[in-house]
């Protein structure tokens, strides 16, 4: 295809793979098998490129699937599936030939790129610079987890008989496929059930990994209703595992109908981009833009608080009055629209806000005003606003709202910054902006989030660079984060041997 024959330029996700040879080397329990240093990760779609942009083009003005109605509502027609998944021969299989099926669907999913960027921004409406990237995710995840399970063989590992995977909407290919595939590298055969908004979305990627050479009973595809068919998804006693990413309070409804239910689950964040005077003021305004309302904020890692430090605080001093100017100019240059035109740059919320977003985009608490004030265009359509000063303590403060709205929050000194940073009670992901280095090694030994970032975005992370999770209330379960080199061995159980559990 055209895209594939103009795709030989070097691009940016292959020029990092190259400047960041190291594996972890555990020193820990001694690893099963040595580390394939194979991966690569997947190169996203070069947009210089005239025949790339006029591929994706065509791409997003194509119709989207459309997947609206729940098939499952009874419970026996669950047990089924669950069943058929159990009896599976996927976990009989070596480690090698998982491996080697999982390649092979790492290879299907790239292949369906174009398909997969017609139903995200058709279906969840993101914008192709949101959309592509997750593409190569999944690619990651696949390839990834497939060198994961190469280091299951002879080791004394039985896995998983049935895992359940639960995703959100907002990562509506990476997230379902990477918990999928992260599950089948282990050996355990998999039931999806999508998020209602995004079923279209998990068809297409599903389907991609069949076509790969998953088989049809180690992975199978189901849209409950959210009623006693769901229930019984979690409840099903074959069901080893659940793997979720949502809101807290799911965690605490499913452990609510299974106690001993094993949940592997990344839930909310309230996470904040710490920017101090030593910082470099147009990275620092850049980062904060793209972290804050990539998605329209519609990310669990997104920038919901930037913290400014000393004289950033103030627009009585030269660097602070500057930082705010271009801030204003930046959030108010958003191009906000359906992610099917190439020139948005903020896309649609996946539906109308719900009554916490709605009072983070029209009201303002003690003290606070607009820097930037965000208008309604449309029941999903928002334009990104800004307020200032978050107080301490405060809702907003606080309050996980997930969409397109940054609070800016004012400390004396660095200590202060993280203070307010790590009172939200999550742990998700965090940011500091400062070239002094005494400033970067006294943030990072005290931040308390799984993804510190410095002088960087705060979302995206790249499989294997940047494993993914939280601490704190950002995360339930053993917390091996998805991306990393310990996620697909929690899918069963070790025997006698140190990581016996
Ligand atoms: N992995 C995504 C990132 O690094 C976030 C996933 C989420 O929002 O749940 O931005």
């Amino acid at each position: 295809r055209d895209r594939d024959a103009v795709r030989a330029t070097p691009r940016r996700t292959q020029d990092r793979a190259d400047e960041t040879p190291s594996l972890p080397e555990s020193d820990g329990p001694a690893p099963l098998r040595s580390v394939s240093r194979s991966f690569r990760n997947e190169p996203d779609t070069d947009p210089s490129l005239a025949a790339n942009r006029a591929w994706a083009l065509k791409a997003v003005t194509t119709a989207a699937p459309r997947v609206h109605e729940p098939e499952l509502t009874d419970p026996a027609a669950v047990d089924a599936v669950v069943d058929r998944a159990a009896a599976s021969s996927w976990g009989d299989r070596s480690p090698a030939d998982r491996a080697a099926v999982l390649r092979g669907a790492a290879t299907a999913l790239a292949a369906a790129r174009g398909d997969l960027l017609t139903v995200m921004v058709g279906e969840a409406g993101k914008t192709i610079a949101e959309a592509d990237p997750e593409i190569s995710e999944a690619v990651d995840f696949a390839a990834y987890y497939a060198d994961r399970a190469l280091e299951l063989e002879g080791a004394p590992f039985t896995p998983d008989r049935v895992v359940v995977v639960t995703p959100p909407w907002n990562f509506p290919i990476a997230i379902p496929l990477g918990g999928c595939v992260a599950a089948l590298a282990a050996g355990a055969s998999v039931v999806i059930k999508p998020a209602p908004q995004v079923r279209a979305c998990a068809e297409v990627g599903v389907a991609a990994l069949h076509r790969g050479g998953i088989p049809a009973d180690a992975l199978q595809l189901v849209h409950t209703d959210e009623g006693s068919a769901g229930r019984r998804l979690v409840t099903h006693p074959a069901v080893d595992h659940v793997v979720l990413t949502g809101a807290s309070q799911t965690a605490a409804l499913f452990r609510s109908w299974r106690p001993d239910l094993r949940l592997v689950a990344e839930t909310s964040g309230k996470n904040a981009l710490v920017i101090t005077p030593s910082a470099d003021p147009d990275l620092a305004v850049a980062d904060l833009v793209r972290s804050a309302f990539g998605h329209a904020g519609q990310k669990c890692s997104a920038a919901s608080l930037a913290i400014l430090v000393g004289s950033m605080r103030s627009t009585d001093t030269a660097a602070g009055a500057r930082f705010h100017r271009q801030l204003a100019d930046a959030v108010r240059t958003l191009r906000v629209g359906h992610g099917s035109d190439p020139s948005t740059t903020m896309g649609p919320l996946i539906g109308p806000p719900d009554e916490k977003l709605e009072r983070a985009l029209t009201r303002l608490d003690a003290g606070e005003r607009w820097l930037v004030a965000p208008r309604r265009l449309g029941e999903a359509l928002w334009t990104p606003g800004v307020k200032e000063p978050v107080a301490p303590g405060s809702w907003f403060h606080l309050t996980e709202c997930f969409g397109p709205v940054l609070g800016l929050m004012h400390a004396a000194d660095l200590d202060e910054a993280i203070a307010l940073q790590n009172a939200t009670g999550y742990g998700l992901t965090g940011g500091l902006h400062a070239l002094d280095q005494d400033e970067i090694a006294h943030w990072t030994e005290r931040v308390e989030v799984g993804n510190a970032y410095v002088n960087r975005h705060i979302t995206g992370a790249i499989v294997q660079r940047q494993s993914f999770g939280g601490w704190k209330g950002s995360v339930v379960g053993p917390g091996a984060k998805p991306g990393g080199p310990n996620y697909v061995a929690q899918f069963g159980t070790w025997h006698d041997g140190p990581l016996d559990r």
